[in-house]
């Protein structure tokens, strides 16, 4: 498998972890978009949001109680954005479902 974050996930890339559970990875964003950038990852290879399913959608969840849990750690009790670009329109470069967490400042209204 080429992908890159399953390879984070298997340590053959190295990351900077945030969180770990069974069906969760969480890592700093290599080039952070602001000051507090955090990738949320499902540990199963799925390409986007575009193929989240019945089958599938566990991950879902866990991501997002994890995200919870992560925006406690990191100190966002003022707030934070969650982000997840699908294919070619939505700029989506790396092509393993991910969600960004971004905060520590006031983000800009525009959402594009
Ligand atoms: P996308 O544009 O697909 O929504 O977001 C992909 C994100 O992955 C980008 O913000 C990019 O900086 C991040 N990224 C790409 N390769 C790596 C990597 O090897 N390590 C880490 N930590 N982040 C990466
Ligand atoms: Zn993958």
């Amino acid at each position: 498998m080429s992908c890159i974050f399953c390879k984070i996930i298997n340590g053959e890339i190295p990351s900077s972890k945030v969180y770990e559970n069974e069906y969760v990875y969480a890592f700093r964003d290599i080039n952070p978009q602001a000051p507090i950038h955090v990738l949320v990852i499902p540990k199963l290879h799925l390409a986007s949001a575009d193929e989240i399913n019945a089958e599938n959608s566990v991950y879902v969840a866990k991501i997002f109680e994890a995200i919870s849990v992560i925006a406690k750690s990191e100190g966002l009790e003022n707030g934070y954005r969650v982000i997840t670009n699908v294919g070619e329109d939505g700029c989506q470069s790396v092509k393993h479902l991910h969600f960004h967490i971004l905060g520590g400042k006031k983000l800009p209204e525009n959402m594009g």
